[in-house]
């Protein structure tokens, strides 16, 4: 097995970065009108099949055509199923869903590749690749099968700590075929290095990456799983906002502080989705606390129309008010300023201003949900599905010989993109100046900052 023989570009310019193992060589190659082929399709993918990505033109463009490889089970196999061992990993922060990748996954390999070897779930991130405290588990469709009623990710997840040499130890000693990493940027990063290695070393591996942001801030996918769920359940912490607002006297405020570090999507959906919300604050978008544009005039001018408010932040919001943290996490991500508590201040001191008494309160769905991030709930229908859709198309990409990729829907359509595109332009943000936000100022009637 040499460099070389296995991976070769596919293609030209951006498809380049991604790479197809050669089928020519491997003598375990199967083809659909061979026994062993598993994946009974009526539709299979053909060998340029791709998605066009920047399907908007407006007269005067002159944007290149951008494109993915299309993703769908094909008509030749790479990996013979019978010799295939593969690894699952989770990396970073929780999202609903994760555990509906997972069991896709294995239930894939088996039911529809039929493979006869194992499925390694390796426990708490990166890490578990080495740490003896955190040995890997068997994963085997009996024992996944109830695993997305879930939240959460069975096999736990952790940052910090990647250590490629040691990686590579278990994937070599365990004679791993496939690795599917699922997590976020930093994960991905990790993951398109051990792509890069195995190539160097001319190790025979296919590695796909299953992209996790509950932010949904990953540049050319329609969305990233868990948003959907998120957006679904901070309905419930804004209600509640609603009514500890309106009942709490006088001059109530309720906060829902949402996830979002460096995008607030989930707190425009939310926003949008609900109909009740008075002020939402995104980092997109700077605050501005006093003046003829201020949010807090705007709030107390709801209050006396209404009687109470609604206010829904996103986490990463406001870091123009409150500066920059020096302070990060194991992964080396910067933690965020309190901003939900710094409003709760804010406003009090500004209806004292006018004379009056604010009632304050930050309310959390399920204090984990919000406060601490741990995303507690299975995914709902929606997510479900495309949780689905994402692993079977991540084991379809491998096993039809695709690494260093990752899988995500575009325009609607279930495309294998290369991991440094995915990577370089995220976190992907929200126009400020777009048509959502536009929305949002229609719906709260908030003063637009921009
Ligand atoms: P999210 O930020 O959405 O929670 P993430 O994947 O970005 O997810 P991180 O904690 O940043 O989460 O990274 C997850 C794992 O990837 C950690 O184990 C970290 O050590 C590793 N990692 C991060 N960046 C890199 C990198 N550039 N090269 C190798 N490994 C990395
Ligand atoms: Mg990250």
């Amino acid at each position: 097995e040499q460099l070389g023989k296995y991976f070769k570009p596919e293609g030209d310019g951006i498809q380049n970065k991604m790479f197809a193992l050669t089928r020519e060589e491997d003598g375990d190659v199967k083809t659909d009108k061979e026994p062993g082929h598993h994946a009974n399709y009526n539709k299979l993918i053909g060998k340029n099949e791709c998605i066009v990505a920047n399907i908007r033109r407006k007269p005067g463009d002159n944007e290149a055509v951008r494109a993915y490889v299309r993703a769908g089970p094909r008509a030749q196999l790479h990996f013979n199923p019978k010799t295939v061992n593969a690894a699952i990993v989770t990396c970073g922060g929780l999202c609903p869903g994760l555990n509906n990748v997972i069991r896709e996954i294995t239930r894939t390999l088996y039911f529809m590749y039929g493979i006869q070897g194992k499925v390694f779930g390796i426990v708490g991130g990166y890490k578990g690749f080495y740490d003896p405290k955190t040995p890997p588990i068997v994963l085997t469709p009996e024992n996944v099968e109830n695993i997305h009623h879930e939240g959460g990710t069975i096999l736990g997840s952790s940052r910090g700590g990647f250590d490629m040499e040691k990686i590579l130890d278990f994937i070599k000693s365990n004679n791993i075929r496939q690795l599917y990493v699922i997590g976020g940027d930093g994960t991905h990063r990790g993951a398109f290095k051990i792509h890069e290695t195995c190539m160097e070393k001319g190790l025979h591996i296919a590695v796909a990456g299953i992209p996790k942001t509950i932010d949904n801030d990953v540049d050319y996918l329609d969305r990233s799983f868990g948003f959907i769920t998120s957006v679904e359940a901070a309905q419930t912490a804004i209600r509640a906002a609603k009514v500890e607002a309106s009942c709490n006297l006088p001059n109530g405020v309720g906060i829902v502080k949402l996830m979002g570090r460096s995008s607030g999507f989930i707190a425009a959906h939310a926003t949008l989705g609900s109909g009740d919300v008075d002020l939402c604050l995104v980092p997109e978008v700077p605050i501005i606390l006093e003046g003829p544009n201020g949010c807090l005039p705007h709030l107390w001018r709801r209050v006396k129309k209404n009687g109470y408010a609604v206010v829904v932040v996103a986490e990463g919001a406001g870091e123009e008010l409150l500066g920059e943290s020096t302070e990060t996490d194991a992964s080396g991500n910067k933690k965020l300023p309190q901003i939900g508590e710094f409003m709760k201040g804010a406003i009090n001191e500004y209806f004292k201003k006018q004379g009056e008494e604010a009632t304050v309160k930050q309310v959390h769905l399920l204090f984990s949900f919000i406060a601490v991030k741990k995303i507690s709930f299975p995914a709902n229908a929606t997510d479900t599905l495309y949780c689905m859709q994402l692993a079977q198309n991540a084991v379809h990409g491998t096993m039809a010989g695709f690494t260093g990729f990752s899988v995500g829907l575009c325009n609607n359509k279930m495309c294998l993109l290369p991991i440094p595109e995915l990577v370089a332009t995220s976190p992907r943000q929200m126009n400020p100046r777009g048509r959502t936000w536009e929305r949002i100022l229609a719906v709260t009637r908030q003063p637009n900052t921009i």
